[in-house]
C-alpha cells in the first residue's frame, strides 16, 4: 500500500483532484459506497411492494445517501458510528435488478424478455446465468488503477455490442466462455483479489452491465473479510494469474469491514435505470466512448441509438460529480468521424475530463486478416492505426485542451511537455 501511495502519478494534482474519492477508498482511508449503503434503511416490504414503490423508495434514499456520502467525505461523520441496516438500500438494489431481470431492461437494447425463464434471448444473448471468464491482478490498465499490485480484473462474458474489431473478441462473443458464478462465488472472487493487495475491482467484460443483477448481489456481500476456502478450487479454475498471493486482511480494511473500490469498465451502453442502480454503488467509473456517430456504430458494432445513450451516461457521471476517467481507442480511417468528434464532444460538456487516447488498437476479431473470422466488410480497419493518424488524434486533443497526456502516456513520458511526435515514436516501437 505504501508502494502504491508513493507513485509518482499521485503527484499530479488534476489527477490527484479527480480521483480523489477513489485514491482515499483504494488506501481505506476512506469507505466504498457500498459500506455507506448498507447505513440506510430501506423503509418498505421488499417482497410486497410494487415496481413504483421499490423505485419511489430508491429515489428517496438516493437523496439520503448523498448528504451522508457529502458527510462521509467532508469527514464530518465516521460511519462507524451509524449500524449496518436491514433490509439496507444495498437490499432494495438487490430487489430492484432480480426484478429487472424479468423484464430486461439493463441496457439501451431495452429487450423486455424475461431472463429467468432462458426461453428467449436478447441482444446479449444471456439468460440468468452470470459466467467469469477469468479474473486477476491485471497490469495494464492505467497507472491509477494498476498501481503496483495490479488492478482486480473480473472479465464477464458476452456483450450486449457487436464491435467488429473488439479486442476481446474471445470473451465477447461466446456466451459460454467461462465459469458460471452466482453471487456468492463472484463476492468470493472480489475477496481473494482484494485480500491479495489489488487496488480495485474492475468489472469488465465482454461487458459487466448484462450481468448486473449477479454484481449487485455479489456486492451486497462484501461485509467481511472471511475468504471461503471450499469455495477456492471451483473459482481457482477462473484464476489466470501468473503469480501467487498471500492473502492480507491489511490490504481490505476500513473500521474492521471489508473495503474496496468498485470500478465499472464498460461501453456505457446503459439503460437509464442501471445507472441510477449504479450510481451509489460505483467509487470510479471507466467508461468507453467509441463511436462520433451512430453511422460508425452500426457499421463497426451494429448499435444503433449509441451517441444518444453514451453522452447521456458520460453527462450523468459529470453532473454527478464521480470519479472518472474516459477511453477512446484510435481506430484506423476513424479520426475525423470519431476520434475527433467524441473528443469535441469532451471539450463542450466535461471539458475538465480525463481522458485515455488509446493507442492499442489492433487488428482484431473480425478485423483480423489472418483470422478465420475475418469479414471483409471491415477490411477498413483492417490494420494499425498509422503513426500519422495516432500524431492528428493526439495532436488535435492538445488542440482542445483535454486533460490526456498522463492517463494516455504514463509509460512513456518523461516530463509532461514533451513533443507528441516523439511520444508516438516510442508508443509504436512498443505496440
Ligand atoms: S442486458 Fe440488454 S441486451 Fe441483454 S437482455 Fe437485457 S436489455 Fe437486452
Amino acid at each position: 500500500m505504501a508502494l502504491f501511495k508513493n507513485l509518482w502519478i499521485w503527484s499530479i494534482e488534476n489527477i490527484r483532484k479527480k480521483l480523489n474519492w477513489y485514491y482515499q477508498v483504494s488506501v481505506n482511508k476512506k469507505p466504498a459506497k457500498y459500506l455507506i449503503c448498507k447505513r440506510l434503511k430501506c423503509d418498505i416490504n421488499l417482497k410486497d411492494s410494487d415496481e413504483k414503490q421499490l423505485w419511489d423508495e430508491h429515489e428517496r434514499l438516493s437523496e439520503e445517501f448523498l448528504k451522508l456520502f457529502e458527510n462521509v467525505k467532508s469527514c464530518k461523520v465516521n460511519i462507524k458510528d451509524i449500524e449496518i441496516k436491514k433490509p439496507s438500500f444495498l437490499d432494495l438494489k438487490v430487489e430492484i435488478t432480480n426484478r429487472m431481470l424479468k423484464s430486461c431492461e439493463f441496457c439501451r437494447w431495452n429487450c423486455k424478455i424475461d431472463r429467468t425463464k432462458g426461453e428467449k434471448f436478447g441482444t446479449c444473448q444471456l439468460d440468468s446465468i452470470t459466467r467469469v471468464s477469468s479474473y486477476f491482478h491485471h497490469r495494464g490498465e492505467e497507472l491509477p488503477l494498476r498501481g503496483t499490485m495490479g488492478s482486480g480484473t473480473i472479465f464477464f462474458s458476452s456483450c450486449n455490442m457487436r464491435c467488429a474489431f473488439c479486442q476481446n473478441g474471445d470473451i465477447s462473443t461466446d456466451k459460454y466462455n467461462g465459469i458460471p458464478v452466482n453471487s456468492k462465488l463472484l463476492a468470493q472472487m472480489m475477496k481473494q483479489l482484494r485480500l491479495e493487495g489489488v487496488h480495485n475491482i474492475n468489472l469488465v467484460g465482454g461487458e459487466p452491465t448484462i450481468h448486473l443483477h449477479t454484481i449487485i448481489e455479489a456486492i451486497s456481500y462484501l461485509a467481511d473479510c472471511d475468504f471461503n476456502y471450499n469455495d477456492h478450487s471451483y473459482i481457482a479454475s477462473a484464476y489466470a494469474d501468473y503469480f501467487k498471493y498471500k492473502l492480507k486482511k491489511e490490504y481490505a480494511m476500513y473500521e474492521g469491514e471489508f473495503n474496496v473500490p468498485i470500478l465499472w469498465n464498460s461501453n456505457f451502453f446503459m439503460s437509464e435505470k442501471t445507472m441510477k442502480i449504479l450510481r451509489e454503488v460505483i467509487d470510479i467509473w471507466l467508461p468507453d466512448f467509441k463511436f462520433g456517430s451512430d453511422k460508425c456504430a452500426i457499421k463497426l458494432a451494429r448499435t444503433p441509438w449509441y451517441f444518444e445513450t453514451v453522452t447521456r451516461n458520460h453527462k450523468l457521471i459529470y453532473e454527478w460529480n464521480e470519479n472518472f476517467l474516459i477511453r477512446h481507442l484510435v481506430m484506423p480511417n476513424h479520426v475525423e468521424c470519431c476520434t475527433k468528434t467524441v473528443l469535441r464532444w469532451i471539450k463542450y460538456n466535461m471539458p475538465d475530463a480525463l481522458v485515455n487516447i488509446m493507442y492499442q488498437f489492433h487488428p482484431d476479431n473480425y478485423c483480423d486478416p489472418f483470422s478465420k473470422k475475418f469479414d471483409i466488410r471491415y477490411n477498413i480497419i483492417a490494420r494499425y492505426p498509422t503513426k500519422e493518424e495516432l500524431i492528428e488524434a493526439y495532436n488535435y486533443a492538445k488542440e482542445l485542451n483535454l486533460d490526456f497526456i498522463v492517463v494516455s502516456f504514463d509509460k512513456f513520458i518523461k516530463n509532461l511537455d514533451e513533443e507528441i511526435e516523439k511520444i508516438v515514436d516510442e508508443v509504436i516501437i512498443y505496440r
